[in-house]
């Protein structure tokens, strides 16, 4: 077993083969197609028997060491990397469900995951069943003979309610069906979804993986720890690739054939990002705890929400899920929607945009905005308040973030 930190081993992955320049850094393979020697080395490649790059829409070398790089700081069996998180989602669900099956969702999204689960997947024929996965017997009564999955958010945002995942594992494991989860809020170097049963874990890479917000991409994470002759869809593969089942059914149908590859641009960008993934993680995390302190104590503010401070309810499902760092994103109430619009409009460090673990603070009002087409029932059942401000916590000096909120708090 590797006992090495998370950021020297990230440092320290080799290159699936040796660059012939020695180069310090990973080159970018900036190519459509590869070249064989000979037509009896491609057809030996067609056929499975001569593993070799092909076209960049199925393999490249730079997009397959982020890919290593992933699979070795997560200990899992296989990782593909994709065009965006909402293509890793995309490629997963109709990977391992087919139209009249069905999946269990949680009901608390990232909204184009909802949209997605609620109208593209609806108008396929896949039925998704949406739950609040709080209670296992309300989870399990939802579970029929064609359910094939529990799908959830590790955190869901802006919300900040934490997936309680021994209790959903158990569940799963019971019925048989697998536990899918998207792990954007909590990033590899704070949650082990392997060990405490996750079965395939999807992530937005655009998030923190990117490196302050410089690219698209998605992360889907096989950890090797489901049987995939139960699946019918990924049955089939499971007699010529063994454990490689699933990532087998995503290279040779839905990854290749919908053409949701990650460049290797991006990939190289990714690649930046994971070597300082750890180090900027524990860095917004101190900034979130010490806002979250400040913001406690200020009286103009009627209510603090992080699941990483010890007043919250699920502080110790945080420890025990996350190592205690439950991501790096908090919500405030100011009094009234007028005194949120004023103290966003007054900030001059905090900047005013709707993306997440950025390196750069960022703040939006979510009622106003992501929720603005909901009704005001849906905001409700969503837990969305008039009065409530999501802020992604970035790297900056915690001393200029305290003093940037408490201006526009004035
Ligand atoms: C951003 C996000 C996504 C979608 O990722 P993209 O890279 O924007 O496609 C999915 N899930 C969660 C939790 C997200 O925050």
């Amino acid at each position: 077993m590797n006992k090495k930190g998370f950021t020297t081993l990230a440092l320290n992955i080799p290159y699936p083969k040796a660059d012939p320049h020695r180069a310090l850094q990973m080159p970018v393979y900036e190519t459509v197609a590869f070249e064989f020697d000979s037509a009896e080395q491609i057809e030996a490649n067609f056929k499975g028997e001569y593993i070799a790059h092909v076209y960049s829409r199925t393999s490249n070398p730079t997009v397959e060491y982020l890919e290593t790089k992933i699979r070795t700081l997560t200990g899992s069996f296989g990782v593909l990397a994709v065009s965006s998180g909402m293509a890793a989602i995309t490629n997963t669900m109709l990977s391992v469900c087919k139209a009249g099956e069905n999946f269990i969702s949680g009901n608390q999204l990232f909204g184009h995951t909802y949209a997605l689960f609620s109208q593209t997947f609806a108008d396929l024929g896949i039925e998704v069943r949406f739950s609040d996965l709080v209670s296992p017997e309300e989870t399990e009564k939802l579970i029929d003979k064609n359910t094939r999955a529990i799908y959830f958010e590790t955190i869901t945002n802006p919300q900040l309610h934490l997936a309680d995942i021994e209790m959903l594992s158990s569940i799963s494991k019971k019925h048989n069906i697998l536990l899918i989860c998207d792990s954007t809020m909590t990033p590899p170097n704070v949650f082990e979804a392997g060990k405490q049963g996750v079965n395939i874990e999807v992530l937005s890479a655009t998030k923190y993986l990117s490196g302050g917000a410089t690219a698209f991409g998605g992360i889907i994470i096989d950890h090797g720890n489901y049987d995939w002759q139960i699946n019918p869809c990924v049955s089939e593969y499971s007699s010529k690739f063994g454990k490689g089942a699933f990532i087998a059914r995503l290279r040779k149908n839905i990854y290749r054939n919908t053409g949701t590859s990650m460049t290797s641009q991006t990939a190289k960008l990714m690649i930046q990002g994971i070597d300082i993934l750890e180090i900027r993680v524990q860095r917004c995390f101190e900034n979130c705890l010490a806002l979250g302190e400040f913001l406690l104590t200020h009286k103009k503010v009627k209510r603090v929400d992080y699941p990483g401070l010890e007043n919250h309810a699920q502080y110790l499902l945080a420890q025990k899920q996350y190592r205690g760092i439950p991501g790096t994103i908090l919500s405030f109430d100011l009094e009234t929607k007028e005194a949120c619009f004023a103290f966003m409009n007054k900030l001059q460090i905090i900047r005013r945009a709707t993306n997440l673990n950025d390196n750069k603070s960022l703040i939006i009002h979510p009622y106003s905005t992501i929720y603005c087409e909901f009704s005001e029932t849906e905001r409700k059942e969503a837990g969305i308040r008039e009065t409530m401000l999501r802020l992604s916590v970035g790297i900056e000096n915690a001393g200029d973030l305290i003093a940037d909120i408490s201006q526009a708090l004035e």
